[in-house]
């Protein structure tokens, strides 16, 4: 038994070899034969879509010049892809898997739903929007403050610049499709099925490349590096994907260009940290400043200011200066926080000493006494 594809579905290959339904044996051998020679790889060097045509004469000529299979595979499309669906749960001689089926579905309703889905700006139909591209951009702390204008440099297919994306050698324009007459998908009346498939002569272009350009072999495609520039807006933070609209890969077949992003990477502060809008930034300042109260000069962004500390602060406590942090958009600056902490000195010189242990000694109440009653409890 000659094993049907799922191919066999999706195939016109009377149409694939020019030839009707009800052709003899010679017309068909006729016809692959002069295909096979049109298209023949050694003839075409480098020509993909001679490639792909000779590929499909090739199959095309493999179940149709086999009278077994040739019978099957009209059997097969005469009942449309009901048959296999409903055949295929119980042992059938279509050949077919079971977990071809959803293959086949999808195959199916992915396609019906799926139609004009391409159609870029220019209505062409099989349009197909470019790529989306990614890039990181490494910034400095400032410049992700304050904002830059900078370029990144991207590699991605692009429009071919010997064609302009048309995929036609110069001088040459391609031609309305013949097997679609430019509608780019051609109707298929499968049982009670139909429905319309994208054209394979010319993938769904609608237009035919006769003679390919030599820089991009008809795809209009190629990649290149280039550099686009980039404005990096205020306030940017870490992590920031930014969208260049229109700036990503080429579209194809008047598709519209995709979208670059941008992710900016930003170097950390040596001082200041950053929290979304605020920026932080940790002070140490002394026991006596810390118990007696302080004013401390803290550096900002822009001028310095000055803290006050109160007196009994805690080693930890964090102080807002308002509107000190990052200024993004429209959006109000953020605030500097700023955290004290409580150094202790490693070395004490005599005098310092002297004075810790007066200190000390004047302390009456340990700051642990609260835990006295777990203390002795325990012992
Ligand atoms: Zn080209
Ligand atoms: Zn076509």
């Amino acid at each position: 038994m000659a094993q049907a594809t799922r191919e066999w579905f999706e195939k016109d290959y009377y149409k694939v070899l020019g030839v009707s339904p009800d052709a003899s044996e010679r017309d068909i051998q006729r016809a692959y034969r002069k295909l096979a020679k049109q298209n023949h790889p050694d003839a075409n060097p480098g020509d993909r879509q001679a490639e792909e045509r000779f590929k499909e004469a090739n199959t095309a000529h493999d179940v149709l010049s086999d009278p077994a299979k040739r019978q099957e595979y009209d059997e097969i499309r005469r009942a449309g892809p009901a048959a296999g669906m409903f055949g295929a749960g119980a042992p059938s001689g279509s050949g077919f898997r079971v977990d071809d089926i959803g293959d086949l579905l999808g195959g199916l309703f992915g396609r019906a739903t799926g139609r004009g889905r391409g159609r870029g700006a220019t209505g062409a139909v099989g349009a197909v929007r470019g790529d989306d591209l990614e890039t990181e951009l490494h910034l400095d702390f400032d410049a992700a403050i304050h904002g830059a204008t900078t370029s990144v440099s991207v590699v991605s297919d692009v429009a071919c610049h010997t064609c302009h994306g048309s995929g036609a050698a110069p001088g040459t324009s391609p031609v309305i499709c013949p097997v679609c007459a430019g509608r780019g998908v051609v109707d298929d009346n499968q049982g009670f099925f139909s429905f319309s498939t994208p054209c394979r002569a010319c993938r769904g272009t609608g237009m035919r490349v006769e003679t390919p350009c030599p820089t991009c072999q008809g795809s209009g495609i190629e990649r290149r590096p280039r550099t686009v520039k980039v404005r990096i807006p205020a306030g940017v933070d870490d992590g920031k994907r930014i969208r260049i609209k229109g700036r990503g890969g080429a579209g194809q077949n008047g598709g519209s260009a995709g979208d670059l992003y941008v992710v900016c990477r930003v170097s950390p502060h040596e001082l200041f940290g950053r929290r979304g809008r605020d920026l932080t930034l940790t002070v140490p300042i002394t026991f006596p400043e810390a118990a007696l109260g302080a004013t401390v000069t803290v550096p900002t962004l822009s001028r310095a200011v000055t803290l006050k500390v109160p007196a009994g602060t805690r080693s930890g406590r964090t102080f807002r200066v308002r509107g000190k942090g990052v200024a993004a958009g429209s959006a109000p600056a953020g605030d500097l926080l700023v955290t004290v902490e409580v150094t202790v000195p490693e070395h004490l010189s005599d005098e310092e000493r002297e004075a810790v242990e007066k200190l000390a000694a004047a302390s009456l109440e340990s700051p642990r006494s609260y835990l006295g009653k777990w203390i002795d409890a325990e012992s």
